[in-house]
């Protein structure tokens, strides 16, 4: 399978190639050339089928030959070795549970399956591939422990300084190996700054391989088609076959990977897009006007994006189809305080704990469900984070009932290592250069 460019179909690339780019030169977004449809005795069996082999199936009808069987099989056995269970909270009201990879968030998958990927086609011998990530604070976190003892790579993440929660921070600072992190007085757009003139200056190409695990690798979106079939599946075993999915949504990966997985033939009635204030997708949906915004800070804030780099790739997928779009995708938008609203109704109503990203997904569930009480389809939210990730926007009452997982816990023994430094860019560049 070849991908092209957004922006110029002609340009078409081998799978290594646009993993590698991540981004085309002319700054369009990497596609399947094909979208190939799983076949139909497949998906009406798919019960009988566990993650791992949900995800291999998948990823090798889209990828066809780039990687060998064997190969993509240890890569995918390797990647996706945790669970996401559906779990029921009433009649046709469930969480899928994307938070029991490393950094408890569903970026575990894609950073995970693109750092091996990565690995798989560095031959013996190439140069040293540089990772440079700028983080809010979730996709720092994937990142690092998704390349962590990675062979032949190194991973260096700007994060700024007091900005980011402090289980991020450890997921950040404390694991040595091929990990550095670097604490920038400033703020996330600083730090994204500097990665973005990092990848243009020529003497740092020169001297190193830089790449990006920015969100829109395609080798990040692939892996997260993953999850949506295996909900079918578990679904499949509750007697239920038919789904409507709710999506937490900032820069729209993760629903661009849903809808990929319906277009690969995976049955879904409804995908509901759920935004915080940023509610660029939302406000498109309902006036047909796309009108990007300076983002707004709010308390989900890996959803704080005013223009959602992943809108081109499902814009793409419906070739400008707006009638269809608009029929399969709904958007609604939520306050902070409807957020926090939502998190005290779900701890209330369940006893269960959401973050505030999967808190919205939540809401806009159950008022979907109610604006429409004829539909008889299971709804799935997607939980996107543990709820221990952002302490500080649960009342206390809340906070003091939130199991830390094992895994954080012996994190909280290590010494954290990190490198502080202003936002100049000629500091960055002479502390890359010394520690080469
Ligand atoms: C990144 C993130 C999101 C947003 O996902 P997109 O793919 O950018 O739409 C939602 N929730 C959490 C917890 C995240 O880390």
């Amino acid at each position: 399978m070849n991908f092209y460019s957004t922006n110029s179909p002609l340009t078409q690339v081998p799978f290594k190639e646009a993993v590698f780019n991540s981004l085309p030169q002319d700054r369009g977004l990497y596609m399947p050339v094909s979208i190939p449809q799983l076949d139909a005795e497949f998906i009406e069996n798919i019960d009988q089928y566990s993650l791992p082999e949900i995800a291999f199936k998948v990823a090798q009808t889209l990828l066809t030959d780039a990687i060998p069987e064997e190969e993509l099989k240890a890569i995918i056995d390797d990647a996706i070795n945790f669970s996401a269970p559906v779990v029921k909270l009433e009649e046709d009201v469930y969480v899928l549970e994307l938070f029991h990879g490393p950094s408890l968030a569903f970026k575990d998958f894609g950073a995970r399956f693109m750092s091996r990927v990565m690995s798989y086609f560095l031959k013996d011998g190439e140069q040293l591939l540089d990772v440079l990530v700028a983080t809010s604070g979730d996709t720092g976190g994937a990142v690092a422990l998704g390349f962590l003892g990675v062979p032949n790579t190194r991973v260096t993440i700007l994060y700024p300084k007091g900005k980011v929660s402090p289980i991020q921070e450890q997921q950040l600072t404390t694991n040595g190996k091929n990990i550095r992190a670097i604490e920038i007085d400033g703020t996330f757009d600083d730090c994204q700054a500097l990665v973005k003139q990092a990848f243009t200056d020529a003497e740092l190409n020169k001297k190193f391989r830089l790449t990006s695990a920015n969100s829109i690798n395609i080798a990040r979106l692939i892996p997260q088609t993953f999850y949506y079939f295996n909900t079918y599946a578990q679904l499949l075993r509750e007697g239920k076959n038919e789904v409507t999915f709710c999506v937490p949504s900032g820069n729209f990966g993760n629903i661009g990977a849903g809808l990929l997985a319906w277009k690969m033939g995976l049955p879904v009635k409804q995908f509901i897009a759920a935004t915080n204030a940023n509610d660029t997708v939302p406000a498109f949906l309902t006036t047909g006007v796309y009108q990007a915004k300076p983002s707004v800070q709010t308390l989900s804030n890996a959803m704080d994006v005013g223009n959602p780099s992943n809108w081109v790739r499902i814009a793409e997928m419906f070739k400008g189809d707006t009638a269809e779009l608009k029929k399969l995708i709904e958007g609604v938008s939520y306050t902070d305080q409807q957020t926090v609203e939502a998190i005290n109704q779900v701890y209330n109503q369940y006893n269960y704990i959401v973050c505030p990203h999967t808190a919205i997904a939540w809401k806009a569930l159950v008022d979907w469900k109610s604006r429409n009480p004829e539909d008889k389809s299971a709804g799935v939210f997607l939980g996107t984070a543990h709820p221990c990730k952002f302490p500080d926007v649960f009342p206390a009452d809340i906070e003091s009932t939130i199991i830390v997982p094992e895994s954080v816990k012996a994190m909280q023994d290590k010494l954290p290592v990190t490198n502080a430094m202003n936002s100049d860019f000629e500091g960055f560049k002479w502390w890359l250069t010394e520690n080469a």
